[in-house]
């Protein structure tokens, strides 16, 4: 298209051709006229004639001129016209292209916000919203890195999750070190978001505070490297509103994850905790009831795990246990959801799964707790392994999730009682089936370390010593839930409080071996008399006088029947003065027994948590730590 300059030029042209033209032509029709005509001689000479056609050529000379004039000025006009139309075209193209972009930008606030909501309504599992959650941000603010934090009372930011080259990692997977939090603290600190550009390595990091009118408050920090994208300083500030915008938008799905997450979760090993196990057994149950879906169920503990406590401490316990549910977690299929069912229970709901494909990811588990490496914080390697029960949800035997969680029990107590590290089968009707060990057997670390599964020494074979007879099995069976019914009554006399619950624990250990004892006399099997471990102590009255003040509680005390007391006698009777022999002898085995416990500084038994974990971290017992043992917890 002409410019301004050619346009002049094409316009003067223009008129200096229409100017000449007409002028040409005048003076040459005159001419043809006035001298060469011959049929009109008398013309020639005629000066009339000669003005006529003169005027004529002028007056034709004259409107040409103007023609010319006026159709210069119209192209002028239209070029210049064009240019503006161009110009104000431009103009509006580039309106047009930022309101384009800011209808994108709130079309993709609103769908992101619909998808959130979406996974609020539809999901159960808090994961997946917060899944949801990072993928809109990522999407939108096109981050590398998102993490997601809430805010405690106290201010501190914890980080739940986190996605990072499209992978979504919470804890305990995700260490929070892991995750830088400074900019987070200064996002808390000012209660708005913050940013900081590098400009050399071209790392933009930004926090955005938020907090729901209900009080839930949190951060999102955004990192994203921009050292390619040479405009993105020009719009950074319409990429922080829109971002902050999102994050307003979705944070209602962040406060119901935190939420839920406080409702479902086991803080400890981040499973799913017992009550969302009972309102997704009922739903699946009646799931199963209604369609005749497959539903199994696969309850585990982990072996021993009391020694592993005593002997390492409760730190390297609260470890093993995060770690082996992060197992848990990373071997389930999408139809598995697994669940913290007690301390160091842990169990797995497999929806559409047969007891046969249950017992077979029972034994994968299985091998991989078994040959996996655990170790404290100072290195040492834990004898680790664990039992399982598996059972599958029968309609026409069951009616409730209380039935099939009773037939896992039984089979987890067989698999205890026949060597542990193992997988049992409930198959109904008191039978049960154990499941031959897979894998290479000198990979579990057990093995390596020279024990059993009963951490006793290997009697050196690989699979598990077939089923005693039923009778036996299902005795030991309603044994175990004898002993898990005397766990649960005292647990609820004493409360939660740790150093009662440990007496507990003694309490219920001591009944274990009575009974275990009881039951194989009467069985009249001298082998099923589980052997006690080798470095286990006796027990003496002395302790379990110290364990009793602590179970009889302020609250129980007051319920509690009085024991009546017997008329004093005057003289002392037989009866008594072996009583008195016996507590003697007692005192005597008790001083020994307390000498052989001062040297032995390993024994964290009746330590307090703070006692113990001064002991894990190495540091050396004082007198009074030593002496602790005796004290009641
Ligand atoms: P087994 O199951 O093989 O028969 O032996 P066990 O030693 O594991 O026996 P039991 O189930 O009776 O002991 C469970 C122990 O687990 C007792 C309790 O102190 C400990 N425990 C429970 N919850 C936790 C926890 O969250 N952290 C730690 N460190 N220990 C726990
Ligand atoms: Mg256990
Ligand atoms: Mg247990």
């Amino acid at each position: 298209m002409p410019n301004n300059t050619t346009a002049t030029w094409h316009s003067t042209y223009l008129l200096g051709v229409a100017l000449l033209l007409p002028i040409g032509t005048i003076v040459l029709v005159t001419y043809f006229f006035t001298r060469m005509n011959p049929f009109a001689p008398e013309i020639h000479s005629d000066p009339w004639a000669f003005s006529i056609i003169a005027f004529a050529g002028g007056l034709s000379a004259l409107m040409a001129t103007l023609l010319a004039l006026f159709a210069s000025a119209t192209y002028r006009a239209r070029v210049r016209f064009e240019n503006e139309y161009r110009q104000l075209q431009r103009f509006l193209n580039e309106d047009v292209a930022k309101e384009r972009t800011r209808l994108m930008r709130n079309l993709d606030l609103v769908s992101a916000a619909q998808q959130v909501s979406m996974a609020i309504k539809q999901e159960v599992d808090f994961e997946r919203i917060l899944s949801v959650v990072l993928e809109q941000l990522e999407h939108f603010a096109r981050g590398d890195s998102i993490a997601v934090f809430t805010v405690d009372e106290a201010g501190v930011p914890l980080v739940r999750a986190e996605r990072r080259n499209g992978v979504d990692r919470f804890p305990p997977a995700l260490n929070p070190d892991s995750v830088e939090c400074t900019l987070v603290e200064e996002a808390v600190r000012l209660g708005r978001q913050v940013r900081e550009l590098n400009e050399k390595t071209g790392e933009f990091v930004m926090a955005v505070f938020f907090s729901t009118p209900d009080g839930a408050r949190g951060v999102v920090r955004i990192a994203r490297n921009v050292a390619d994208e040479p405009d993105f300083q020009d719009e950074m500030p319409a990429y922080e509103q829109a971002v902050a915008q999102l994050v307003r938008m979705v944070s209602l799905g962040l406060k119901t994850a935190s939420m839920w997450d406080r409702a479902i979760k086991d803080e400890k090993t981040g499973l799913y905790n017992a009550n969302h196990y009972q309102d997704q057994m009922k739903r699946q149950v009646a799931i199963a009831q209604r369609s005749g879906a497959s539903l199994s169920l696969i309850m585990m503990d982990i072996d021993k795990f009391k020694h592993i406590n005593d002997t390492y401490g409760h730190l390297a316990g609260d470890k093993v246990l995060a770690e082996v549910s992060a197992i848990l977690k990373r071997e389930a299929r999408e139809s598995d959801t697994p669940y913290r069912y007690g301390g160091e229970e842990l169990c797995i709901v497999c929806c559409g799964t047969t007891e046969e494909d249950a017992a077979k990811a029972a034994e994968r588990i299985r091998y991989i707790i078994a040959s996996t490496e655990f170790a404290d914080d100072r290195g040492r390697l834990l004898p680790v392994s664990a039992s399982f029960g598996v059972a599958e949800f029968h309609p026409s035997k069951m009616q409730t999730e209380k039935d099939l969680k009773e037939g896992c029990d039984r089979a987890l107590y067989v698999a205890k009682e026949d060597g542990r590290n193992m997988v049992v089968v409930a198959e109904g009707n008191d039978k049960f089936r154990k499941i031959p060990r897979s894998g290479d057997p000198s990979k579990e670390v057990k093995r390596r370390m020279g024990l059993s599964g009963d951490n006793s020494p290997l009697d050196g074979d690989n699979d598990p010593a077939p089923l005693k007879d039923e009778k036996q099995a299902s005795a030991r069976a309603s044994l175990g839930e004898s002993i898990d019914k005397l766990a649960t009554g005292l647990a609820d006399v004493v409360g939660t409080d740790t150093g009662r619950a440990r007496v507990v624990d003694s309490v219920v250990r001591e009944a274990a071996e009575f009974l275990t004892r009881n039951l194989s006399a009467r069985l009249g099997s001298t082998e099923e008399e589980p052997e006690p471990p080798k470095a286990k102590r006796k027990r003496t009255p002395k302790k379990k006088a110290a364990e009793s003040p602590v179970v009889k509680t302020p609250e129980t005390a007051a319920t509690e029947p009085k024991p009546k007391r017997k008329p004093a006698r005057r003289k002392k009777s037989k009866k008594a003065e072996e009583k008195e022999a016996a507590a003697a002898a007692l005192k005597a085995l008790q001083e020994e027994e307390d000498k052989a416990l001062a040297a032995d500084s390993d024994r964290l038994d009746y330590l307090t948590d703070e006692e113990a974990e001064q002991l894990s971290k190495g540091e050396a017992p004082s007198k009074r730590l030593r002496n602790v043992i005796r004290k009641p917890a």
